[in-house]
């Protein structure tokens, strides 16, 4: 029956079957730009999606990059910017898994004549010449409104809603708390809404944040929504609400569109994910730093401010796009996601 509905889901764009994984690009000699991702596993999306559309951007703009991970290590981080440095890279970009420590790498880069671009998280104090990410207010926002719709048509009364925020580290997760606190936060003070638990999951940790929902659920087990900040962590609500029958009743939202995430909406038991297109947010990074690569600073449209140095940061901020059961599909229309993928089993 899932491989039915999944199949119905993305239009029968095809049948379900395995699909042949793109191999990895090779490594050349001296990269000219470094990336540096920050783990595989608080979103699929890092290795699944960043990976594959930066390299093909980075290929398509003629420019040599060195893609690598960090894996949620802060030291290895640090080993790996100095590492590309000395192999001469004259582009650094980052996604810091904390504010502090992106701050020292992007540092020591500058001091080294190498330019720098924040990649989805924005390092606060930091010193990049570029932010390229989504408007991750507006993320958050999207959140919210998918979380607001899902219980106005589950028909809750006065509902208790649980959330479960990213990492305390990560700017983007005060960003979404922002967005869809600015939805809530009126309901809960109308009375139409009861604030639930509210808490933040460290790391972005899957299995914290199942160990966390576990705990807000016996504290409280009358949570009827939980806005889960992304998909990762919403599937954690939903493996603890499955012990306990309550999946599908209880509208859990995410972020991302992962396979996990889309096929937990397909399942009815996610009530709606956030699809970022990652591929655009590549391709402008990728043409920002391969003009510093060349050494020119293309100008952009946007500008945000840095909370702690109150300093302009040049940026790109794309839009970010809701995804509920009704328009799964277009994520596949897009490429992000394949129809096999979504029908292959748990
Ligand atoms: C990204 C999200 C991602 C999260 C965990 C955030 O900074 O914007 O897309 O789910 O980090 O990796």
């Amino acid at each position: 029956l899932a491989l039915a509905v999944a199949v119905a889901a993305v239009g029968g764009v095809a049948a379900c079957g395995n699909t042949a994984s793109s191999s990895g690009a090779t490594q050349t000699k001296t990269p000219k730009v470094g990336v540096i991702l920050p783990d595989s596993k608080s979103s699929a999306r890092w290795e699944t999606a960043d990976r594959r559309y930066l390299e093909a951007a980075f290929k398509a703009a003629g420019v040599q990059a060195d893609i690598q991970n960090a894996q949620n290590d802060k030291s290895a981080f640090q080993t790996i910017a100095d590492q590309m440095i000395t192999n001469g890279a004259t582009v650094l970009m980052i996604v810091n898994l904390d504010s502090g420590t992106g701050k020292a790498v992007l540092d020591r880069a500058k001091s080294q004549g190498v330019a720098t671009i924040d990649y989805d998280r924005l390092t606060l104090g930091g010193s990049a010449e570029y932010y390229v990410s989504f408007d991750n207010t507006k993320v958050g926002k999207l959140q919210g409104e998918g979380l607001v719709k899902c219980l106005t048509a589950k028909g809750a009364q006065k509902p208790v809603v649980a959330e479960l925020n990213g990492s305390p580290t990560d700017n983007n997760a005060t960003l979404f708390k922002n967005g869809y606190d600015s939805v809530l936060k009126p309901k809960y003070d109308s009375g139409e809404y009861v604030k639930g638990p509210d808490q933040s999951v460290p790391e972005w940790d899957n299995a914290q944040a199942a160990t966390i929902f576990e705990q807000m659920l016996t504290q409280q087990p009358n949570i009827a929504g939980v806005l889960a900040a992304n998909d990762g962590l919403g599937n954690a609500a939903i493996t603890v609400l499955k012990k306990q029958h309550l999946n599908g009743k209880v509208p859990v939202t995410g972020q991302d569109a992962t396979v996990q995430g889309l096929q937990n909406i397909l399942a009815e038991d996610q009530c709606m994910t956030v699809y970022k297109a990652v591929k655009k947010e590549a391709d402008a990074a990728a043409e920002l730093a391969a003009g510093l690569a060349k050494g020119q600073k293309k100008s952009v449209d946007a500008r945000v401010t840095d909370p702690t140095t109150k300093k302009d940061v040049p940026a790109v901020l794309l839009d970010p796009v809701s995804i509920t059961k009704d328009n799964v599909k277009d994520v596949v229309t897009d490429g992000y996601v394949t129809a096999a993928e979504l029908c292959a089993g748990e």
